[in-house]
């Protein structure tokens, strides 16, 4: 769905703001409308609504406007790291992070157990990466990380990766397009769990995977697009209109929310309840070692009012969460580290809520 014709490129804050919408005939909509239907008539572009949706198509154009590719919007997060993952045959190698979401972590061992082979590296050996891509299939590459908030040298992997020809994918949802755009550095296939920033509300469950506008971006495109289609994983249209509307304030919610995190790393580093502070310098998301054990973290977790105790991340209200929790989490990440997606509220209410709360470990 294209916008009007604007002169020159625009910037990324207006892109969130003006991309996907429809057309501006004498009294078209500003929005488009939420197509609730499951089949169309006979002989048009799209016969059948698992294939695609208009409301999907004004959500991928404004997300691939904004990621420099094409996008396609999945049923999850989950779903669209599926389809990605499917770019590599059985049997086949992937070089991934040692530590990764747990759900793509989980994934990869699926793919070792089904007879793929997995080489872990930890997200800051650049050479390690480099090394390990000779003779691989499939690049994996998620930075920061979720939860240790590692971060990975994304140019010079990603270019390797092309020299060498290998598939690669990047999970974007904790950077989003605002603050890393890795088509642009060659990577092939980027993946989003829109539950997270894009639609910024905690009010769906969404993912997409974007490509470059390119040949091969193209190819790799068509094979996602039949992934989706035929695993049928695919979203409600309600949920993505409400991903688009959440997508329009995605630049003053980030913006906010990463200053916010600013904050609140450089004070929660100098509180003694506080062994290490994970904050990668940019972004919304930060991890804190409690100088305690699991127990403590928990009680911390607790006793927060304002600061949400759930899992997920990435809406507009603050959420803390134990990684350890979750059986499925990498031995890697600490008993005590707590997991902070800082929102948009008032920092110094969020900073009080934190200061009570440590009182309890
Ligand atoms: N990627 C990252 C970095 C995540 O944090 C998550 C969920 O927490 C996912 C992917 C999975 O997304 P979803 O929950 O939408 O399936």
């Amino acid at each position: 769905m294209a916008t009007d014709s604007t002169p020159g490129p625009l910037h990324v804050d207006t892109v969130v703001v003006s991309a996907g919408r429809p057309g501006r005939a004498p009294g078209s909509s500003v929005n488009v409308p939420v197509e609730l239907t499951s089949t169309y008539a006979a002989d048009g572009a799209v016969n059948y609504a698992r294939v695609g949706n208009p409301t999907w198509n004004a959500f991928e154009s404004a997300l691939g406007d904004l990621e420099g590719g094409s996008a396609l919007v999945h049923a999850s997060g989950m779903g669209a790291i599926s389809a990605a993952l499917s770019l590599v045959a059985p049997g086949g190698t992937v070089v991934a992070p040692d530590q990764t979401y747990n759900g793509t972590g989980d994934l990869l061992i699926a793919f070792e157990q089904a007879g793929g082979s997995v080489v872990r590296v930890h997200a800051g050996d650049t050479e390690g990466f480099v090394a390990a891509l000779d003779g691989a299939d499939l690049l994996w590459l998620e930075s920061p990380t979720n939860p240790l908030m590692d971060v990975t040298d994304l140019e010079t992997v990603l270019a390797r990766s092309r020299e060498l020809g290998v598939t690669s994918v990047v999970d974007n949802t904790l950077p989003t397009p605002l603050l890393s755009q890795p088509l642009g550095l060659g990577a092939d296939v980027v993946v989003h769990s829109v539950t997270k920033y894009l639609s910024g509300h905690s009010d769906v469950v969404l993912g997409a995977t974007v490509v470059a506008d390119t040949e091969r971006g193209r190819a790799l495109g068509e094979r996602l697009r039949r992934h989706r289609t035929l695993h049928g994983a695919i979203a409600g249209p309600l949920e993505v209109y409400l991903a688009l509307r959440g997508l329009r304030t995605l630049s003053v919610r980030f913006e906010r929310a990463c200053a916010n995190a600013a904050v609140l790393a450089e004070r929660l580093a100098g509180h003694p309840a506080v062994a290490r502070v994970r904050y990668p310098g940019s972004g919304a998301m930060l991890a804190i070692d409690v100088a305690g054990d699991a127990a403590a973290a928990e009680r911390l977790c607790a006793a927060t009012r304002v600061w949400l105790h759930s899992t997920s991340l990435g809406g507009v209200e603050s959420q803390l969460e134990r990684r350890r929790r979750h059986p499925s989490e990498s031995a890697a990440v600490p008993e005590s580290l707590v997991r902070l997606s800082v929102g948009i509220e008032h920092v110094d209410d969020l900073w009080s809520d934190l200061e009570q709360a440590l009182e309890a470990v």
